[in-house]
């Protein structure tokens, strides 16, 4: 799919298997409620190995892994950019990045866009970079009326898991609350694509863990753009 069916959800990710431990429920959730979903991984993960180290050999096995992730979430679109290496993303000229990230945003006009935020989950510096550009990339938009009404990055502070992360303050500061139980079985299958991935598959172990626990999983998110003030005690619940 091209741009015929513009609005809808988009994420914009590093590397793939971002999206299956941060949005897969959000994306899937809204694939199944009829909205266009897609995807933009900056990188192709060839340095997703134990030594964080280039391996050509990587580039297609994670490549197929990504189709199958964003098969089992039901992705209408998946791009993938084209030099910008795994791991050094922060060392590539930001403004092409963010020129990138503009056009695929303006010719694709989602409503809704996920990111990482300031510490990019994990603290990985290609998450930093992809976050920073993709926002930078809605503030260029928003004076010719092209810019997503909501901006969101992901803020994993309801688990699964006991794992905690990092957080920057506006990552630990979710403003959204997003019941994923109904798809969690599709966040499963997008983890399980990624059987290269060792971390990858202890988010799996954590997910699973926690959906035999019965009890209802979620994904967190901030609204960064518009600003609001957090509406704790209670949480929104829809991102789209
Ligand atoms: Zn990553």
């Amino acid at each position: 799919m091209g741009f015929d069916r513009p609005g809808g959800l988009a994420a914009i990710v590093a590397h793939p298997a971002d999206e299956g431990f941060t949005c897969a429920g959000a994306l899937a959730l809204a694939g199944e409620a009829g909205r266009t979903t897609r995807l933009l991984v900056v990188t192709r993960g060839e340095a997703g190995n134990s030594e964080r180290k280039p391996d050509p050999g990587l580039t297609a096995i994670r490549e197929s892994e990504l189709v199958r992730s964003a098969e089992a979430l039901g992705l209408n679109e998946v791009t993938l950019l084209e030099g910008y290496p795994d791991g050094a993303v922060a060392e590539q000229d930001q403004d092409r990045l963010t020129d990138e990230i503009m056009a695929w945003l303006g010719n694709r006009r989602p409503e809704v866009l996920i990111t990482f935020g300031a510490h990019g989950v994990t603290g990985d510096p290609d998450h930093v970079a992809t976050g920073s550009a993709a926002r930078w990339a809605v503030e260029r938009l928003a004076p010719e009326g092209q810019a997503p009404h909501a901006v969101f990055v992901v803020a994993p502070v309801f688990g699964p898991g006991s794992h905690r992360f990092n957080l920057s303050p506006e990552e630990q500061g979710a403003t959204h609350r997003v019941d994923i139980t109904a798809v969690a079985a599709r966040r499963v299958a997008a983890l399980e694509a990624y059987e290269s991935q060792g971390d990858t598959m202890g988010a799996l172990a954590d997910l699973r863990i926690a959906l035999d626990s019965g009890k209802p999983i979620y994904e967190g998110y901030t609204r960064v753009r518009p600003e609001v003030p957090a509406p704790h005690p209670r949480f929104d619940t829809r991102l789209i």
